[in-house]
């Protein structure tokens, strides 16, 4: 299989920094005349520009010491180091399965033996997560090796070889504001920055600045993998806007939680920020503070499994004209994250984040369904410590089918939670990464280049309840997401989306 790809157009042009690409955007107007509607298509000239040097990409965690926060540096040393190891069904191997950029392909077009079928991260320069350098805080002082072990996550033949690897790994100390997290993660903070929240904001600045000088990494993203915070409240004066956060912040106000001083740090130092646990982080002050500042950020809370069938089987029930009229979803889990969604607030933290999931779906289609309707939608959530990451998920889906007739679909989904936030972590960083690189303009309209906004929708397909720009739709549905990426990507190199058609073997 070739590595590299070179699109051969005259809309496409190669420079040694950059890579050009005039690109026709088709977009279809629709306005509602006299009981008619008026369909115009219309079309905008754009070209896009992808800065070509991939930079050395360094990623802060916080969380680190967490399960997801140690699996996934773990995996990531794993498949730097080429690392095999035993077990009961025999000899394992490093990989990257689950992740979107790394283990699945795009259609490049035709060949002489049909379709050409590249991995994603091919399609342009990208960050290769064996390169990603990792650092990050924790409110547990215990090193990544010791984290790994605790985690229970990764084979212990695997665990032994990693060992040396981690144990000079240490978080650093992070905000602990305990009524935002259970009262059950008590015990595990020993490693707590200690100040007004001004003071841990600036502490949290210098070891940005701290990492970024000494591992020598050119970029920096930070990522929430840390437990589920409960929802702030949302007080005017505190963090309706931007300078109302910075002031509440110097007044060391108690409603800002330590998320969103995590995110006014990385904004304030110039680093893209993601969220991947549910709680409003992101509050109206902060999304202005980051538009102001041109910084990236994106989640909330990682689409990694239940959620993400959801995604695709409500999708696919609706667009078959199904109607479904009850969703409930159970889990149960073993590991500190399910310790921590047993307590009431952050539990429904993430309720809030599950249940919107499949709004659009539901509301795109008005022959099922009336303005304001919706299927019943129950999700339940219990701790159970013997089953530890190994997350239990069952779901029952009812729907209506002809003529008064019913159809209940009933899943169980058993694996490990952790293995599959992983690779979206890494997904996230990279994506996330490149998007600082791309820039555009429409033609005619723009003489300059711009950034994507601020709020990166881009990155929806990583996320349960994906944040877009003010006055944007909400995209749930997993294919719609994929092929969103997909299609920008394609973009920058001046391609089409793939449209299905394949009128060349449909005609005599
Ligand atoms: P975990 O409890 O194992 O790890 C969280 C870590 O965060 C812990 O080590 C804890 O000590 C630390 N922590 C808590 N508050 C902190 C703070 N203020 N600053 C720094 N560190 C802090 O949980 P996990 O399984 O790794 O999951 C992490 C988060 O990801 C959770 O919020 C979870 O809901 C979310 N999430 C996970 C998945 C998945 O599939 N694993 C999917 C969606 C969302």
């Amino acid at each position: 299989m070739a590595e590299t790809i070179k699109v051969n157009s005259p809309n496409v042009v190669y420079t040694p920094e950059y890579i050009e690409a005039k690109y026709t955007y088709h977009t279809t107007q629709v306005a509602c005349d006299s009981g008619c509607y008026v369909v115009t298509p219309r079309s905008t000239e754009f070209v896009f520009r992808t800065e070509r040097r991939v930079p050395r990409l360094g990623v802060m965690l916080v969380g680190w010491g967490g399960n997801n926060g140690s699996t996934v540096t773990a995996s990531v040393i794993a498949n730097y180091l080429g690392l095999t190891w035993p077990t009961k069904e025999g000899m394992k191997e490093a990989n990257y399965l689950g992740s979107l950029m790394q283990s699945s392909v795009v259609s490049l077009g035709t060949g002489e033996e049909g379709d050409v079928y590249v991995p994603f991260r091919n399609l342009l320069p990208m960050v290769h997560p064996n390169d990603i350098v990792f650092d990050g805080w924790d409110i547990s002082s215990m090193d990544l090796a010791s984290a790994m072990e605790r985690a229970c996550v990764l084979d212990w033949g695997l665990q032994q070889q990693l060992k040396p690897h981690m144990a000079a790994m240490r978080p650093r100390p992070s905000i602990y504001r305990p009524d935002f997290i259970a009262a059950n993660q008590f015990d595990r903070a020993d490693n707590v920055l200690t100040g007004t929240a001004a003071q841990q904001l600036e502490q949290l600045r210098c070891d940005i600045r701290d990492f970024r000088s000494k591992s020598d990494v050119d970029k920096v993203i930070l990522l929430w993998t840390a437990n589920t915070e409960r929802f702030a409240l949302l007080q005017p004066g505190v963090s309706d806007t931007a300078d109302n956060l910075l002031r509440a912040i110097q007044h060391d106000e108690k409603e800002i939680s330590p998320s969103t001083l995590f995110a006014v740090a990385s904004i304030l130092e110039g680093c893209p920020y993601i969220n991947g646990s549910p709680q409003n982080t992101f509050v109206p002050g902060l999304v202005e503070l980051a538009i102001r500042h041109d910084v990236p950020l994106a989640g909330d809370d990682f689409k990694s499994g239940q959620t993400k069938l959801k995604s695709v089987l409500v999708d696919y029930l609706i667009s078959a004209g199904l109607k479904p009229v009850s969703i409930v979803s159970y889990n149960h889990l073993g590991n500190n994250d399910g310790k921590n969604l047993s307590s009431t607030k952050q539990f429904n933290s993430k309720e809030i984040s599950k249940s919107s999931v499949v709004n659009d779906m539901v509301s795109s289609n008005r022959i099922m369904f009336r303005p304001g309707e919706h299927p019943d939608h129950c999700i339940v959530i219990k701790y159970v410590p013997y089953v530890g990451d190994s997350k239990r998920a069952m779901d029952e889906y009812t729907s209506e089918i002809m003529m008064g007739g019913h159809n209940t679909i009933v899943i169980h989904n058993t694996c490990e939670d952790s293995l599959l936030a992983s690779p979206l972590i890494l997904d996230l960083v990279i994506l996330a990464e490149l998007c600082t690189r791309i820039k555009l303009r429409a033609i005619g309209t723009n003489e300059e280049f711009e950034p994507f906004h601020p709020v990166l929708s881009i990155l929806a397909y990583l996320c349960k309840a994906p944040m877009v720009p003010q006055g944007a739709p909400v995209v749930n549905a997993l294919f719609s997401q994929r092929a969103c990426i997909e299609n920008i990507m394609k973009a920058c190199l001046g391609l089409q989306p793939q449209n299905n058609m394949q009128l060349e073997h449909k005609m005599l």
